[in-house]
């Protein structure tokens, strides 16, 4: 069945597959954006037009996510690598060291730009294992005078997911950059959400903060503003120019999601979607191997290997043909990941199925 457009089904782990709805959107105003004689990219940022799409956007964020009055909502630069750098600079020297759970490569990472800031206590790693595993939350030795707990939801790479919000008390800190919006969150849970846009918001460009007041309350004195929440807050993510066409599709995304049902409605579907392409792995007799353990497999990524690596680039070669794209794994895991965010559409996981199962069936 042909997509629409000729569109390939595009599994890239972000940026990625936005909805067509939401493209077709985004073209229409284009050349003149409600009546403003201009696109939103032309707008000035202080235009009432702008101030109301960002208005909207944070808006509809917060009545998606349920965010509690007590959160503010930022809109932010940098990618998600550089706010891992900026929270542990804001926040590492306030309190005992910050507790780290790196359960794979994104985690890993924030770890090691915490680590040029100071002394930190990793209270789980998962690197032994190659990353297939995440703890239990109550299993975690937690000191509750640690600058904050952090650790990465979904692990894009591995596929690794936490399966809950955090279970017990802390200060946790989390990168939601590839499973927000993917499922019913309990923001209450946490003292800093952020997560960069382009697997489950819009193209990329931009990070979503959700951060809780007592946490901007605790914001040192000397951050330059750049690396301030407290005063990107109270410039309401507009300190400097804010990157107002990202900022825009996000809004777009919001509310084709909204459209769709909501969080519930994503994570109803997600799970499906994500079924349809582990069966294809468990009923192939050890041909496809999932990366992480069943427990915590990723609604949002699927990482699998095959049996040697003559076979996997055959397998990406001649998917590549049959019109599903980017299905090469990472560099550091190899094999095959499957991103399927949000507006990734189930045919496309049927449509991978049925060809893991051919291409199993002639190798
Ligand atoms: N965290 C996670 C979970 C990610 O998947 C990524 C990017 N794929 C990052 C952080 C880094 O994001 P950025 O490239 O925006 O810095």
């Amino acid at each position: 069945m042909s997509q629409p457009y000729d569109r390939v089904f595009n599994f890239s782990a972000g940026p990625c597959t936005l909805p067509v709805e939401v493209l077709e959107e985004a073209r229409d105003g284009m050349m003149n954006y409600k009546g403003s004689g201009m696109s939103v990219m032309e707008m000035s940022h202080r235009s009432a037009s702008f101030e109301a799409i960002l208005a909207e956007a944070e808006a509809d964020l917060r009545k998606l996510l349920n965010v509690p009055d007590n959160y503010k909502i930022l809109f932010q630069q940098g990618g998600a690598s550089m706010h891992a750098s900026i929270i542990a600079m804001q926040y590492m020297k306030q309190g005992d060291m910050p507790q780290y759970i790196t359960t794979g490569t994104w985690g890993q990472k924030s770890m090691e730009y915490a680590k040029l800031l100071g002394d930190l206590d990793e209270i789980y790693s998962g690197k032994a294992d190659k990353y297939r595993c995440a703890p239990e939350f109550d299993s975690l030795k937690l000191n509750p005078k640690a600058a904050y707990h952090y650790y990465t939801s979904n692990e894009t790479i591995q596929g690794v997911q936490f399966q809950t919000d955090p279970t017990v008390d802390g200060t946790w800190v989390c990168d939601m950059s590839s499973d927000i919006l993917a499922r019913v969150l309990d923001v209450n849970k946490y003292g800093i959400i952020y997560a960069g846009a382009q697997k489950n918001q819009g193209p990329a460009g931009v990070v979503t903060v959700i951060v809780r007041d007592d946490m901007l309350a605790r914001v040192p004195e000397n951050m330059t503003p750049m690396f301030d929440y407290r005063a990107q807050a109270e410039n309401d993510s507009m300190f400097n120019t804010p990157p107002c066409w990202t900022i825009y599709m996000c809004g777009l995304v919001y509310k084709w999601v909204e459209r769709q049902g909501g969080v519930a409605e994503m994570n109803r579907r997600n799970k499906e979607k994500a079924g349809i392409i582990y069966k294809a792995i468990d009923e192939s007799g050890g041909f496809y191997k999932g990366h992480a353990a069943k427990e915590v497999r990723s609604i949002m990524n699927v990482s699998f290997t095959l049996p040697d690596e003559e076979l996997t680039k055959k397998f990406v070669k001649e998917s590549e043909a049959a019109k599903l794209d980017g299905l090469k794994g990472h560099r550091s895991v190899g094999g095959i990941r499957a991103s399927i965010y949000n507006a990734f559409p189930k045919e496309g996981c049927e449509a991978l199925a049925s060809f893991m199962r051919d291409f199993a069936a002639r190798s």
